[in-house]
């Protein structure tokens, strides 16, 4: 016998078909059949009928019953997998987004390059783009067990 669960709630004890979860069934009054120890129980009258004679009870009747609905929810049980990195990606929608260029320099260089004027949203743009190259710098560090991010976490960028 396996410790796998059944799918159904008993078998009948007259045709030993399976009785399923939120099934009409069927017991004997007489308290030697329906007791705990022998909990008799039949999927239909006919079945009841068929161990009255093998039980020779005086008085015996079937009585109508209700099987417990599917056992437990067998839902996998969840498993909270608690994030070991800090900056898991909804944490880092949560993250300032503040500016991390210095707008000066940028316009300068810009202005020294090109002759050209930069518009105050290419910051936010610039800052999204170092942050993930931060991000994903810091993942590789943290992959080598490091607390300090190295220039060489950002060798992906070469690639
Ligand atoms: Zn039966
Ligand atoms: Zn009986």
């Amino acid at each position: 016998m396996t410790t796998s669960e059944p799918a159904f709630w008993r078998k009948c004890n007259s045709c030993k078909k399976s009785i399923g979860f939120s099934t009409r069934y069927y017991v004997c009054s007489v308290s030697t059949c329906n007791g705990q120890r022998t909990g008799y129980v039949f999927c239909s009258v006919p079945c009841f009928e068929i161990h009255l004679p093998g039980a020779r009870h005086k008085d015996a009747a079937a009585m109508e019953s209700h099987s417990p609905s599917a056992s437990p929810t067998r839902e996998p049980q969840k498993t909270i997998i608690k994030s070991s990195t800090p900056t898991s990606s909804s944490q880092r929608a949560q993250m300032p987004r503040e500016t991390l260029i210095i707008a000066s320099r940028l316009k300068e260089y810009i202005q020294a390059r090109a002759e050209m004027n930069t518009s105050a949203g290419v910051m936010d743009v610039l800052s999204d783009y170092v942050r993930v190259i931060c991000d994903r710098a810091v993942d590789n560090a943290r992959a080598e067990g490091r607390k300090t991010v190295l220039e060489r976490d950002m060798d992906f960028l070469k690639k």
